[in-house]
């Protein structure tokens, strides 16, 4: 924790824990990549700003051991990236057979570490729910990650470790995926485990990577992944409608012991990577929903992990995740970025072909509002597709 940026103490309401590490201050996958902006470190610091996090809800993570990444990945590929990080490169070896070393997942200091560090996280995240709090884990949800290979800018796989944690006590898991991309690497791990559901609403793969698989039809051989491809230019009045309608019905069929959210900030409007309209207002809006509707400990926390994601705007990032924080943890942020906030937010170097009048606004609120939307036939009918189509959600699914 940086311990010198402090706003007035906002006091929590609720048991949550926020995860982070030092090393993300250091951490960069260089200057020409979408990741190469300050996303962990900069809502840790904006929440501070805010007075938004008292020295006992904070737990640092530490690498993962190999030991513990290899109950997804392989032993090979571990010690491949280990191999990688401590010479300084990447042998041609192993650039076809991991996929690493490329401009998609290229080689930085710390490689492995860091991302390994995210993964702990995620595992301690499992453990912090199991504990009876929620945890967030901003570094995680790295949801692509194969095996053994890296795949669009994941490394490791921390939300499978994660829900593998959940797993070993013999938790039902509902995942939750509202990155802008398919959560494709958790539901291939989990297609075999009828435990495990992953709802998955993403930018249709026939015009976003990994541009296969995610489709309505794309339920898996026991039925348990429930896929929500959306056309481009998705707004809030669109994305809402899509969520109220999939989220209670998944919730009702599946009945988890436990949610794990995959937080990525892509869906925002103004992310470069993204084809998603929507406000941060209503990011916070599904974010309260999950809350109010998780199953619960004893003392009515929501048994609730979330994960960090994408997300390549670090402005519209960090005020969403500190919105996040706020809504975990029980506190109530003024709309008002403070100063100390706002110059935090002002030092980023970061002007990509913004609107000047929204962009201004970035500095000073810390939630944009509603916009409406355009393509909301469209996005009805797929719905109606989905629900009435999905084997497992029409109440006929071979792992009921
Ligand atoms: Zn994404």
């Amino acid at each position: 924790m940086n311990a010198d940026v402090d706003g007035p103490l906002i006091a929590p309401t609720r048991r949550a824990v926020l995860i982070g590490a030092e090393r993300y201050r250091r951490h960069s996958y260089g200057d020409n990549h979408p990741l190469g902006i300050p996303r962990v470190s900069l809502t840790l610091d904006l929440i501070q700003a805010y007075g938004a996090l008292s020295e006992p809800e904070f737990r640092t993570a530490r690498p993962a051991m190999p030991v513990e990444l290899e109950r997804f990945h392989t032993r090979e590929y571990i010690g491949a990236l280990q191999q990688c990080e401590a010479e300084g490169r990447v042998a041609h070896r192993y650039r076809q057979r991991h996929n690493v070393g490329n401009f998609e997942n290229p080689f930085f200091p710390g490689f492995f570490t860091t991302p390994a560090t995210a993964t702990q996280g995620s595992i301690q995240g499992a453990e912090v729910v199991l504990e009876g709090l929620i945890a967030f884990n901003p570094a995680g949800g790295m949801h692509h990650a194969r095996p053994d290979a890296a795949r669009g800018f994941c490394y490791l796989n921390d939300p499978v470790l994660g829900i593998l944690r959940l797993r070993r006590e013999g938790l039902r898991v509902l995942y939750v995926d509202i990155d802008a991309h398919h959560g494709d690497g958790v539901e291939a791990a989990f297609r075999q485990d009828p435990e495990v559901l992953t709802l998955s609403l993403h930018m249709d793969t026939a015009y976003a990577y990994p541009f296969e698989g995610g489709g309505v039809g794309d339920a898996g051989p026991l039925d348990n992944a429930v896929n929500m491809p959306l056309p481009r230019g998705v707004h809030d009045d669109e994305y809402r409608h899509v969520f109220g309608r999939l989220w209670p019905a998944v919730l009702e069929a599946f009945r988890p012991a436990v949610v794990v959210l995959q937080a990525g900030t892509d869906i925002l409007g103004p992310d470069p990577l993204g084809k998603f309209r929507i406000s941060t207002q209503l990011f916070l809006e599904v974010v309260q929903r999950i809350l109010a509707d998780a199953p619960r400990h004893a003392d009515g926390t929501p048994r609730l992990l979330v994960l960090g994601g994408g997300g390549y705007h670090p402005l519209a990032l960090a005020r969403c995740w500190t919105g996040v924080w706020g809504l975990l943890s029980g506190r109530e942020l003024p709309e008002a970025v403070p100063p100390e906030g706002e110059a935090l937010l002002r030092a980023v170097d970061w002007d990509l072909d913004e609107d000047e009048g929204y962009f201004e606004r970035l500095f000073t609120q810390r939630v944009d509002h509603a916009i409406s939307g355009e393509v909301r036939a469209e996005v009805r009918t797929r719905v109606d597709v989905l629900l009435s189509g999905h084997p497992w959600l029409r109440g006929r699914s071979r792992i009921r």
